[in-house]
């Protein structure tokens, strides 16, 4: 009998968390693409990684938090002296910040010049700019992207898939109907699976506790076993990292 895979959060803000909830989300079976939002929140997400290995550190700067021009330099010191694989949480956001957007796209494509160095893997915000961003990135070298929480045109993800990246399905797809049906779409072999703890959405404050539930809407979504889902995104989530220079 095969053993069942740890189950995958690729887009968490641990740093966000108490030092309780994070030691016992580090003896959990999880393993977690930790993203960060500012440039101390960066620093607190290696620190984390340097104590639980089932880390995996993405630094950057959100979005939400651009509001003019933005110094990186502290982020490249940090990827120069760590085991830094990831950008996130970066990208561009028409939807709930588009004021801020001629900002945002200077600074995204800053991050993916850093990327295109480093060839990092990025774990992407696109809210209403799922296609701008994808533009971008078509026009770089950067090969190992998460499109996390994806809820954008249903006929984009094809042209997603076929540049090689992967769609994020979060936890509330089990009550967001448009996330919902971006899992009806996606093949299996791109998809990988997120809490974007602790973010709340709906009254509902998102974690990775409630992954297995979404294993097993996405199963039944997809007409398979539960198991096979796990085993699935494990195997893709590992793709990611092994693309990214990281090994298990
Ligand atoms: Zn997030």
């Amino acid at each position: 009998m095969t053993s069942i895979p740890p189950l995958v959060d690729s887009h968490i803000h641990l740093y966000e968390f108490d030092d309780i909830e994070l030691e016992s989300l580090c003896k959990d079976d999880y393993v977690m693409l930790a993203v960060s939002d500012d440039i101390l929140s960066s620093f607190k997400t290696v620190e984390i990684a340097r104590k639980c290995e089932k880390v995996i550190p993405a630094i950057g700067v959100h979005p939400w938090t651009i509001k003019g021009e933005v110094k990186i330099d502290p982020l490249i010191d940090l990827i120069n002296k760590n085991p830094v694989r990831f950008l996130g949480e970066v990208g561009l956001d028409k939807r709930f910040v588009p004021e801020t957007f001629e900002f945002q796209l200077r600074v995204f494509k800053e991050f993916i010049e850093l990327a295109e160095t480093y060839k990092l893997g990025i774990s992407l915000h696109a809210p209403d700019a799922w296609r701008d961003a994808l533009e971008v990135l078509k026009k770089s070298s950067v090969r190992v992207v998460i499109f996390h929480w994806y809820t954008g045109p249903l006929d984009l993800i094809k042209e997603v898939i076929d540049e090689g990246f992967y769609i994020g399905i979060n936890v509330a797809a089990k009550f967001q109907k448009k996330h919902a049906e971006v899992i009806k779409v996606v093949p299996i072999e791109r998809l990988v699976t997120e809490s974007d703890g602790p973010y709340r959405y709906r009254g509902v404050t998102l974690k990775p506790s409630l992954l297995p539930e979404l294993v097993s809407f996405i199963a039944s979504t997809k007409g398979l076993s539960e198991h096979d889902v796990r085993i699935a995104i494990w195997s893709n989530f590992s793709k990611i990292l092994k693309d990214a220079g990281l090994l298990l």
